[in-house]
């Protein structure tokens, strides 16, 4: 054995057993934040968990970022290259199902309606995950070059109305400078595989979400005489069907899916009385960002000609959303080997999927890594497992402790690659 790959090994092992040592402690802050879920924005007790023991272990710490965020810096023992790694904070409105004794019991207003809180994304994990790996990393601290900057984020599920938030906000406010970030690592839990294994895939990873309105304008007139008017649901129910054709006819359907989706569509009050207007709501989501740019314009297009075929009109209004969570490939293929190390039973390469994650605004920034980590039991099918999101959302814990193998690996192999 080379010396080289000696050293690696050693490295690898006391990777290991730190993150073995980690583990229980990782356990009871998962269960800690579990049953105190806050949402976001509002991540204050979260928020005071992490400073407190980011402090407790040498590391330096900022507060308040993005509202509740904490950020913390752990300079290695040698000047270097600086990483970041993310975990969001935030909590749901679902009202927790599952049996266990650390069950969430927390109520709270959500735009005005009383609602259960849970940790059904699983960001209590990613929490939990992270502090792990500040232990890990903190306890090596002399041995790396550069820096490992912790970024625990709010509100990756959106902010309340009428405030800002997330990823997008801590950029804005700089949690990318000084220092500033090379590249970023992030993970996800997930049910669709099972503890011990881990997922990843190179480019467009998950999609870029935005939403749409078209107000379809005609003219109010008789159910029983429509040509006295313009019947703005029969040229909306066109428009429907045009916007379909815009992924299945007029996208290069080899580059990347996408998708276009009318939610809800509002007009008219009685049978016989043909409205002055229809207004349709949906989402769009994209895996390539001239596409998206693309998908754009065309529902545009579609949604004016089609009304004015029609003598209606249509405004459209498009609010972007999530980018693309884009995993750049370079990055990826260096890092793969890294995710191996951890000895995960199975590191597969995945299909994209079509949700979002505002980890994608970090990613805009610099070359970034996003993955996935199963956390679904071993004696469950996926298709017996609920879904994130879901009141039934399970994590089987005994998956944790790759997630911490797997940050703390890849971040020491980029800060020692030359
Ligand atoms: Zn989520
Ligand atoms: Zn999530």
């Amino acid at each position: 054995m080379s010396t080289l790959s000696a050293a690696a090994d050693t490295l690898s092992s006391r990777i290991d057993a730190a993150a073995a040592r980690v583990e229980r402690s990782v356990i009871a802050h998962r269960r800690d934040i579990h049953q105190h879920p806050e949402l976001g924005n509002r991540e204050t007790r979260t928020a005071k968990i992490v400073a407190d023991r980011l402090r407790a272990l040498g590391i330096e710490v900022q507060e308040k970022v993005a509202h509740t965020g904490v950020v913390g810096l752990l300079r290695g023992g040698k000047p270097g290259k600086v990483v970041a790694l993310r975990a969001d904070m935030d909590a749901l409105p679902v009202t927790e199902q599952v049996d266990l004794p650390f069950a969430s019991k927390v109520r709270t207003t959500y735009n005005g309606q009383d609602v259960g809180v849970m940790h059904a994304c699983g960001h209590d994990a990613h929490v939990a995950i992270l502090l792990g790996v500040a232990e890990v990393l903190a306890g090596m601290r002399n041995e790396f070059p550069g820096t490992v900057k912790f970024i625990f984020q709010p509100a990756e599920e959106g902010a309340p109305e009428g405030e800002e938030g997330g990823a997008e906000l801590m950029v804005k406010e700089g949690v990318l400078e000084n220092p500033k970030v090379d590249t970023i690592f992030g993970l996800h839990v997930t049910s669709r595989y099972p503890v011990g294994e881990l997922a990843y895939k190179p480019g467009g990873m998950m999609a870029a979400v935005d939403s749409f309105k078209i107000v379809v304008r005609g003219k109010q007139t008789h159910g029983a005489y429509p040509w006295l008017g313009v019947d703005p649901i029969v040229v909306a129910s066109q428009i429907v069907l045009g916007l379909q054709t815009i992924p299945s006819r007029q996208l290069d359907a080899t580059l990347a899916p996408s998708i276009v989706t009318v939610g809800a569509i509002h007009g008219g009050v009685r049978n016989n009385i043909i409205p002055d207007e229809v207004e349709m709501i949906g989402t769009i989501r994209s895996l390539d960002a001239a596409m998206r740019n693309d998908i754009h314009s065309r529902i545009r297009r579609t949604a004016e000609s089609i009304a004015t075929s029609g003598g209606a009109t249509a405004k459209v209004e498009i609010t972007t959303g999530y980018p693309i969570t884009y995993n750049d490939p370079g990055l990826t293929e260096r890092s793969v080997p890294s995710l191996r190390a951890t000895g995960a039973k199975n590191v597969h390469l995945v299909n994209a999927v079509l949700g979002a994650e505002d980890f994608s605004f970090f990613q805009q920034k610099v070359p970034g890594l996003f993955f996935w980590l199963g956390i679904r039991p071993p004696d469950q099918t996926p298709d017996q497992a609920a879904s994130n999101h879901s009141p039934l959302f399970f994590i089987d814990e005994s998956g944790l402790g790759l997630g911490v193998r797997a940050l703390s690996r890849v971040t020491i192999d980029f800060l020692n690659a030359r």
